[in-house]
């Protein structure tokens, strides 16, 4: 989904602590049973509540990372991440697919107009408009044309934009600059919230 990197602060007024250490031969172990926990479905109305009460303090947590951000955040991230995909069930949700749209690249034009049997011009003149500031293309309409809203389903599941492939983006790299990006993605996607809300669980802010 669109977005512009931040520059990242250099100040550092807080040192972070990771204050649960990871093994991934724990995590390994753990998916076993893991994979048995029933996924959280959705309810995008308590969801807003939720982004209305604590929205705005994720926010600042998410600037101190950026300033400052912890030694293994990345490894810390790999985990976390892993365990919000076994709590949050995307069928059941699908608000960035209604809410939000991607960005496309050259060539997921041109993938997705060869499937649908259209030029690259005829597929940006039906279902694209291009964002003079950003400089990308979007799609024209939210919900996307292309989810089908009785089963939460994107229509071109295999060849959608990369952009909705890679979406939250939760465990890209460079960490710090991305954390502009959850913080405007946790007012829409309850994964990227729960992603947040444990690395708070996870993280203490120490006074330097
Ligand atoms: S192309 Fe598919 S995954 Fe991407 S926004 Fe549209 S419905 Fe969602
Ligand atoms: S990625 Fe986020 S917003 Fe999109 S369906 Fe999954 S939880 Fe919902």
């Amino acid at each position: 989904m669109s977005q512009t990197m931040n520059h990242r602060a250099n100040t550092r007024h807080y040192q972070l602590v990771c204050t649960q250490e990871y093994n991934f031969q724990k995590t390994t172990a753990s998916q076993d049973y893991t994979q048995y926990i029933r996924r959280m479905q959705v309810d995008l109305k308590k969801f807003k509540k939720s982004v209305e009460k604590k929205g705005k303090k994720m926010k600042r947590f998410l600037t101190k990372i950026e300033q400052a951000p912890p030694k293994g955040l990345h490894t810390l991230s790999v985990h976390l991440d892993a365990e919000v995909w076994q709590e949050v069930d995307c069928l059941s949700c699908a608000n960035c697919c209604k809410k939000m749209t991607p960005t496309l690249t050259g060539k997921d034009k041109e993938r997705i107009a060869d499937y649908l049997n259209l030029t690259v011009a005829e597929f940006e003149t039906s279902f694209l408009e291009y964002d003079k500031k950003e400089k990308d293309w979007r799609m024209q309409k939210q919900p996307c044309y292309f989810l089908d809203l009785d089963t939460n389903k994107c229509r071109i599941y295999a060849i959608r934009p990369k952009d909705c492939s890679g979406f939250p983006h939760l465990t890209k790299k460079p960490m710090p600059d991305y954390m502009h990006v959850h913080k405007q993605n946790l007012a829409y996607c309850p994964a990227t919230f729960r992603f947040v809300e444990k690395m708070m669980e996870s993280i203490e802010f120490v006074k330097a």
